[in-house]
């Protein structure tokens, strides 16, 4: 029987973020198309005879206790299974950008969840770890399937399908802020933001041919950050100056992107960064 499982955590970009309009619950409706890249944390889930569950990350600024988000899921794992002796040890090897909009966390605790289903005999399906998930954070069931997806609803309504991406080259950049997700969903509300999802099919039908159209591409929040972060346009002008076909925010940021058709100069961009004390990562698609 296995004791121990270790997965690699994929984070996301969002190659089209909208916002709908407030709920009743006071959730967001949103329209996005999320894509996973190979910047991942590294999860081990050991599986212990007693002391419930215990989260070990290198990072400080990751909570460490029943804050942290794969604490959440295996704690509702356990109760929604009734697994009353559940014990855990999670590690994570923290390599996304903390609190980017990269979904660092929902990923870690998709992984626990996907971890805890096999070492706990549970053989729950996708949709079922899901439903789990998604009590505990939106992102959460499109970390379980990942690849490409339309995500509306508050991100839960999941509509996968394949994208050819493989010519792209990404480099996401670090912004050395934080952003606050709750005022930048006020700000929405306040300015009445209208949302733009009309070109969402025709964004969906070129990324299934691997033509992916930057012009379309979108992210409400980034006019947003963009005024409160002047970093994040200073950062899409080092992108932009390398012939990145597009440069964007990740949901709600800071982290910028830059999309490059060619590798050398993706490969310019990320070390001209790095040379201003940018953390910068050239990733793909996956
Ligand atoms: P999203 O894109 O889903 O909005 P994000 O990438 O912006 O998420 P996270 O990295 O998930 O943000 O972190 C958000 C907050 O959650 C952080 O401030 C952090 O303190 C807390 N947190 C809890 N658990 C984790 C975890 N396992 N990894 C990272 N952050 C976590």
């Amino acid at each position: 029987m296995k004791r121990v499982i270790r997965l690699k955590a994929y984070a996301k970009i969002n190659l089209f973020l909208d916002v709908k309009g407030k709920r009743d619950d006071g959730y967001h409706d949103i329209v996005s198309i999320m894509q996973s890249i190979d910047l991942y944390d590294i999860v081990t889930v050991k599986k212990k005879s007693s002391g419930g569950i215990k989260i070990i990350c290198n990072n400080p600024s990751v909570p460490d206790d029943h804050n942290n988000i794969a604490y959440k899921c295996a704690d509702l794992f356990f109760k929604t299974q009734g697994i009353t002796s559940g014990s855990v040890e999670i590690t994570i090897d923290k390599r996304i950008p903390v609190a980017g909009g990269l979904a660092g966390g929902s990923t870690d605790g998709a992984s626990v969840l996907k971890a805890l289903n096999i070492l706990y005999d549970q053989n729950l399906d996708i949709t079922e770890l899901c439903t789990i998930g998604s009590k505990i954070g939106a992102d959460i069931p499109y970390c379980l399937k990942g690849g490409t997806c339309l995500c509306e609803g508050i991100g839960d309504i999941l509509t996968p399908f394949e994208s050819d991406l493989k010519s792209y080259i990404f480099v996401l950049a670090e912004i050395p802020a934080s952003v606050s997700t709750k005022e930048a969903y006020e700000i929405i509300d306040k300015n009445n933001i209208k949302e733009n999802s009309l070109c969402v099919d025709e964004i969906i039908n070129c990324l299934k041919e691997g033509n992916l159209r930057p012009n379309l591409l979108y992210n409400v929040f980034e006019k947003i950050e963009e005024q409160n972060i002047p970093q994040i346009t200073s950062v899409k002008n080092v992108l932009d100056s390398f012939d990145a076909l597009k440069s964007m925010m990740s949901g709600s940021g800071p982290t910028v992107f830059g999309i490059f058709s060619n590798l050398k100069n993706a490969a310019s961009a990320c070390s001209d960064l790095k040379d201003k004390g940018i953390n910068a990562y050239i990733c793909r698609s996956i």
